[in-house]
This record gives C-alpha cells, sequence and structure tokens, in this order.
C-alpha cells in the first residue's frame, strides 16, 4: 500500500504497477497536481503513439517496402517520377492504418479534448488518422503532417481537397495493391441454381503464404489513378500528406501560434516523441518559456529527464496506450462522471 500514498489514487485493484517504480510514481503524484490544475494543455503526438496500435515507425521494419525505401517514395519527386508506384505505396499505409484501432492512449486523449472549461489542442505528426477515429473533438486536432485519408489535387491551379476518404481501391487498377504479399486465395465450392458445381474463388485478406511473395508492383497509367474531381484536364490527386522537402501546412501552424498566443499554457504532453526535432521543440520550448511545464511519454527517455533532474520536466518511460489513461486520470475521470 506504499504506491498508494505516491501515486494519489485510491482504488489501486485495476491499476497495472508493473511499470511503475518509486521516481516514476513520485513524478506521477507531482504530474497529476500539475495537471489538476492546468487550464491549458497541449498534447504533441509522435509515432510512438501508434505503435502500440501495431503500426510500425517509418523508419521501423528497415524502412522498406517491397524493398524500395520508404523515405524515397514519400517526396514529391518520387511522385512526379512514378504516381502510380507512390499511390500503390499509399494504398498499402491507408489499408494498414485502417486495419490499425486507436488504443487507450489515443481514447485518453480524445476525453481530454472533451473537457468542459479545459483548453486543449492535439498537434499530432501521425497521417495514420487513428486520433481522429478515436472520437478526438475535430476542432482541436492538429494533423500538421497530414491524413492518409486526405486527398488533394496536384494542379497548383486548383485546391480541390477531399477529407475522410477510407476507400479501398480507391480506382479499380489499385485493387490489390494494399496488399504487401500476396494475399492468399482459396477456392470454394459453391453451387449455384441449376446445381452444378461451380468454384469461386475467396479473398482471404492479410493471411500470408508460408513463403509470402511480394504483390508485384504494377505499372500504372495516369488515368487509372484517383482523378480530380474538378479539374476539366484530369489532374491527379496525391495523398494529402507532408511528404519530405515539402511545407508544413500554413493555415493549421497559424491556428496553433493563435493558441500559443492566446495565454500561457500550462501543460505540454509530449508523446511518442523525442521531442527534439523541429517542431516538436519549438512548441516543448516555447511553453517551458511562458513557464508552462512538459511531460514526456516515449519508450525512449533521457535518464536525466528520468531522475528528476531537468526543471519542469517529466518524464514517464513505457507505451503511451498503458501510461497515458493513468497519467490523465484526474481530468478524463471527471469527465467521465
Ligand atoms: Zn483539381
Amino acid at each position: 500500500m506504499q504506491l498508494n500514498k505516491f501515486i494519489g489514487i485510491t482504488d489501486l485493484q485495476d491499476i497495472d504497477f508493473s511499470f511503475c517504480n518509486y521516481a516514476m510514481s513520485k513524478a506521477l503524484t507531482e504530474f497529476q497536481e500539475h495537471l489538476k490544475q492546468s487550464r491549458r494543455i497541449v498534447a504533441l503526438v509522435g509515432a510512438g503513439l501508434s505503435v502500440s496500435s501495431g503500426l510500425p515507425t517509418f523508419r521501423g521494419a528497415e524502412g522498406l517496402w517491397k524493398n524500395f525505401n520508404m523515405i524515397d517514395l514519400a517526396t514529391p519527386d518520387a511522385f512526379y517520377i512514378d504516381p502510380g508506384l507512390v499511390w500503390q505505396f499509399y494504398s498499402w499505409r491507408r489499408h494498414n492504418a485502417l486495419k490499425a484501432k486507436p488504443n487507450a492512449g489515443h481514447h485518453a486523449l480524445a476525453q481530454l479534448s472533451k473537457v468542459p472549461d479545459l483548453e486543449f489542442l492535439t498537434i499530432t505528426q501521425n497521417v495514420d488518422g487513428l486520433s481522429a477515429r478515436s472520437g478526438h473533438n475535430k476542432n482541436n486536432l492538429y494533423e500538421i503532417h497530414g491524413s492518409l485519408f486526405t486527398l488533394k489535387c496536384t494542379s497548383f491551379m486548383c485546391n480541390y481537397i477531399e477529407k475522410d476518404n477510407m476507400k479501398v481501391p480507391l480506382t479499380p487498377a489499385l485493387r490489390d495493391t494494399e496488399f504487401e504479399y500476396q494475399p492468399v486465395r482459396r477456392k470454394r465450392r459453391m453451387i449455384d441454381y441449376d446445381s452444378i458445381t461451380m468454384e469461386q474463388t475467396e479473398e482471404l485478406t492479410d493471411e500470408v503464404a508460408i513463403s509470402p511473395q511480394f504483390v508485384p508492383v504494377k505499372e500504372l497509367n495516369e488515368k487509372d489513378l484517383p482523378q480530380c474531381p474538378v479539374c476539366q484536364d484530369g489532374s491527379l490527386l496525391r495523398p494529402g500528406v507532408v511528404w519530405f522537402g515539402e511545407s508544413l501546412p500554413l493555415q493549421e501552424l497559424n491556428e496553433i501560434d493563435d493558441f500559443m498566443e492566446g495565454g500561457p499554457v500550462d501543460l505540454i504532453l509530449v508523446i511518442g516523441t523525442s521531442g527534439t526535432v523541429y517542431p516538436a521543440n519549438s512548441y516543448v520550448d516555447r511553453v517551458m518559456l511562458q513557464g508552462g511545464k512538459a511531460a514526456i511519454f516515449n519508450t525512449d527517455i533521457d535518464d536525466k529527464i528520468l531522475r528528476g533532474e531537468v526543471a519542469n520536466t517529466w518524464g514517464f518511460k513505457g507505451d503511451g496506450a498503458e501510461l497515458l489513461p493513468l497519467a490523465l486520470r484526474p481530468l478524463i475521470e471527471k469527465d467521465e462522471q
């Protein structure tokens, strides 16, 4: 029952303490005291949170898709040279993201986004749409790297954007390109009305054969790829994500700036990201300069932070899906009642 005192909560039964140690318990108590007094909070979310939903980080799994370097495919040049190849890569990414489910960490933030009288926003660097699908208030969710489920026109003259498009396949020619490996197809005997035995092909998605073969990359014509419904000349649509070498969306950044300048932010939650890369670091710095505090939830955290040696910064090492519901409990529990 020692822990009870440090954690500051009374019902211990349903909490898994396996990841708690003394330092973390102490940090958690201090963090929750600050959380309860916070009126303005920002959450900054990175790829680590989606790992718990089964989505690898971009640089994980050696960063390859069918022997292509993923980073090479996520560029404007790659799309210009071979839009068919890039659309096949994105078909696969859209399919993986749709298969994944928002985890308890996404849901905890979604609850926070709906707490009355709390000024809150989530800035996510993830394009997988999991925060949106967790029921997060869309008015205070900023997907600063875009979304796999947004399509936008490539024409400089056109600003057509379609959001929340979850269609698979996007065009008939992109059928099956969502699979990295050949899906197993099994013949099934069916009897038709004339009592003639027919064989039908049943598709068993995502079951991989013992010796998996890549689904071959198709050579696709531009006319077989998603087209802008507005442009007369049939401009291509592209994934609405921010590619390497592109700028972050100005309007979203401006709205985040407005929030940051609308009064001191009491607390920034840095989740599943090191917080040391732009723009994460700039937001953390701004909050700290205004007198706010930072809490980092990540599998990899600087030892100095974990030892409590960095001023106004707490570190919680582990899986955000497990840690966030526990850490945010003082605010989201209230919301449930
Ligand atoms: Zn267009």
